[in-house]
């Protein structure tokens, strides 16, 4: 097999695979510490999704109103419906401070307050005095925080040296026969080579899987590409029932309208013109998590209030808020929405509706940034060689709902973590032990097969196939009846790419081949939601169940594990949810009522 392929080899000491803020966070923390660092991305490390990200990066420094990292972690872990990793969590918000001075320092452009200090704006969840008042803890480059991290963190990563990969595509990990990852195969789209590059470890950090969905926030590109590898590899999959719908994204293109546009001030309305958030959280109101706010919208447009011919959307307000908050703060939003909304968010509100927006689920890590899976009866038994961070992993510090500005948080702590980790457990320049014959076999079949695939079913309708069953069975609502069927619909969808057609057998810039190994990677993570999905029996978080509707803390307060090989049933297991924190300078929170 493999003279049909020739590879060339590399080798480095780590090898990240993805270029997002969490990819880049790592890379820079590896290459300033000398490790020889590999970064192998997709797309241009500065088109990757997290460029997208408008709203800011959570961190309790206190710049604009009292607060603490410890209310920080309260709001972290009661927004997870408890299902968030309580030492990760407390390691995240805790790290956040220092992790988001290093950014200030590495040359990131946030706004500023009067007395020059980072600008801080209200966001959905975040509170002080645990849960008492109104924290304003995200910290903000205007509506392009996203944009001014990942730039930035290009910039030193290439300062440190780092070697980039750039436009090669990830095919599959290297395992060894001991279960150790020791590196990544790559397809070169520009010139068609493969390439080996090996490694100590290999980073996975290759952002979420969105696209699973018709309606997302996400970009084509966010196909959850590591998650699908770690499948291959034969390991679980955890809590990826949790598909977060964000409030507001605008009806029609699911394009995203930022949190940061309700914590300056914006609010929603029904047809009758009513701020019905005051009905559902009298307290936090247009502010309460986004889990909430996406079932109140979803009820009221089902219960005939929602607006427009089809009253089928909602309103969001930023009128009053003024042109000049508007043009300082929010200045993205309102382009967005002239160019997807044809609106003038200064004169008309925005119509907008729930749209899938983040993956709580993912890879199963440590807070060290290290992929861990369940062996006999330890759940927490590490995976050689192999870590993930971002949105592709889960810590677990999002539980079963993220906080909006975490996930941006959740990337540079948990890169950071994982660079520091590799400082203290790989030796510079060491070599590589022998990888076993026909180690990447398995991997250049599925390749050689893909591309040659001659069937009847077009990715592009597989595709769309596969989105509309996410789409009406697993979405902000289910109940068992939607979520079997939808076990049964996106099994068949899986069996049909059996006879997928790949029309361009070329291996230069071949879209169809690429897209098509997207697909296969999307498919077994929609099957793997979908029956996790319909596995868990109570409402927790985003899993919105109307046939069992309580959190069933008895049962179900554990993370589901799911492995899948690409035929038949997921086989489901679970990991306990770790109830305890790493220091004495908090404690843990048991879990009581989720009410904003
Ligand atoms: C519109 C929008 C706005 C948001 N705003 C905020 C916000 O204000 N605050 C906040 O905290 N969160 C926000 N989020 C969430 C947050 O932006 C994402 O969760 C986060 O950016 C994901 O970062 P990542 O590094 O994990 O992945 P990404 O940024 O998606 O990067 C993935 C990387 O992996 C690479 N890759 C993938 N597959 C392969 C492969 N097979 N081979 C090689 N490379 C591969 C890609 O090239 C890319 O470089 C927002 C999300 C959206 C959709």
């Amino acid at each position: 097999m493999s003279s049909a392929y020739p590879i060339v080899e590399h080798q480095y000491d780590v090898v990240v695979v993805g270029a997002g803020g969490a990819g880049l966070r790592a890379t820079l923390g590896l290459a300033a510490q000398g490790l020889s660092t590999a970064c192998v991305t997709k797309l241009f490390p500065t088109r990757s999704h997290t460029v997208a990200a408008q709203g800011g990066i959570s961190a309790a420094l206190g710049n604009m109103g009292e607060d603490d990292w410890r209310w920080h972690m309260y709001d972290t872990v009661k927004g997870s419906d408890w299902l968030g990793d309580q030492d990760a969590i407390e390691y995240m918000c805790r790290e956040a401070i220092p992790a988001v001075i290093e950014l200030e320092h590495f040359g990131v452009p946030f706004s500023r307050t009067e007395d020059g200090r980072i600008y801080q704006r209200p966001f959905g969840g975040m509170t002080t005095h645990y849960g008492e008042g109104t924290a304003q803890r995200t910290c903000a480059a205007a509506d392009r925080t996203g944009h001014a991290i990942l730039h930035t963190l290009y910039q030193q990563s290439l300062r440190h040296d780092a070697e980039f990969f750039i436009e090669y595509f990830a095919i599959d990990l290297l395992m060894d026969d001991d279960g150790a990852c020791r590196g990544v195969l790559a397809w070169n789209l520009d010139d068609g080579t493969l390439h080996r590059i090996r490694a100590h470890t290999t980073v996975l950090a290759t952002g979420g899987y969105g696209r699973t969905y018709f309606s997302c926030t996400s970009a084509h590109t966010c196909t959850g590409d590591g998650n699908a590898m770690a499948l291959r590899a034969g390991l679980p999959l955890q809590d990826m029932e949790f598909i977060q719908f964000h409030p507001t994204g605008i009806y029609g293109s699911g394009c995203l309208i930022t949190e940061g546009s309700r914590g300056e001030g914006g609010y929603l309305t029904n047809s009758e013109g009513e701020r019905f958030m005051e009905r559902y959280a009298p307290n936090a109101k247009d502010l309460a998590s986004r889990d909430v706010v996406s079932r109140a919208m979803t009820i009221e447009i089902r219960e005939g209030r929602g607006v427009g011919e089809n009253k089928d959307h909602i309103f969001l307000h930023l009128e009053h808020l003024g042109p000049e908050v508007i043009r300082e703060r929010l200045p993205g939003i309102s382009e967005t929405a002239r160019i997807f909304a044809g609106v003038d968010t200064s004169r008309e509100p925005i119509p907008v509706l729930p749209t899938v927006h983040y993956n709580m689920g993912g890879v199963p890590t440590n807070f060290h940034g290290e992929v861990v899976t369940l062996a006999g009866d330890d759940p927490d038994v590490v995976v050689p060689g192999l870590m993930a961070i971002g949105e592709c992993a889960c810590v677990s510090v999002h539980g079963a709902n993220r906080l909006g500005s975490n996930s941006l948080l959740d990337l540079v702590v948990f890169g950071r973590a994982a660079a520091k980790r590799c400082g203290e457990s790989i030796e510079a320049g060491s070599a590589h032990p022998p990888l076993p014959a026909g180690s990447e076999d398995r991997i250049l079949a599925r390749f050689d097969r893909l591309r040659h695939a001659r069937g009847s079913e077009l990715t592009a309708a597989l595709r769309l196939r596969m989105q509309r069953v996410m789409q009406n069975n697993a979405a902000v609502f289910r109940t068992g009846d939607t979520l079997d069927e939808g076990c049964r619909l996106i099994s068949d969808v899986q069996a049909a790419f059996a006879e997928v057609r790949v029309e361009d057998r070329s291996l230069v810039w071949n879209s169809d081949l690429a897209e098509t190994l997207e697909l296969e990677n999307l498919l077994g993570q929609a099957v793997v939601t979908m029956y996790s999905a319909a596995n868990r029996t109570e409402s927790r978080g985003a899993h919105a169940r109307e046939d069992c509707p309580e959190r069933d803390d008895d049962r179900w307060l554990k993370h589901t594990l799911a492995w899948f090989g690409g035929q038949g049933v997921p086989r489901i297991g679970y990991r306990p949810v770790h109830m305890y924190t790493l220091t004495n300078d908090t404690k843990v929170i048991p879990p009581r009522a989720r009410v904003y």
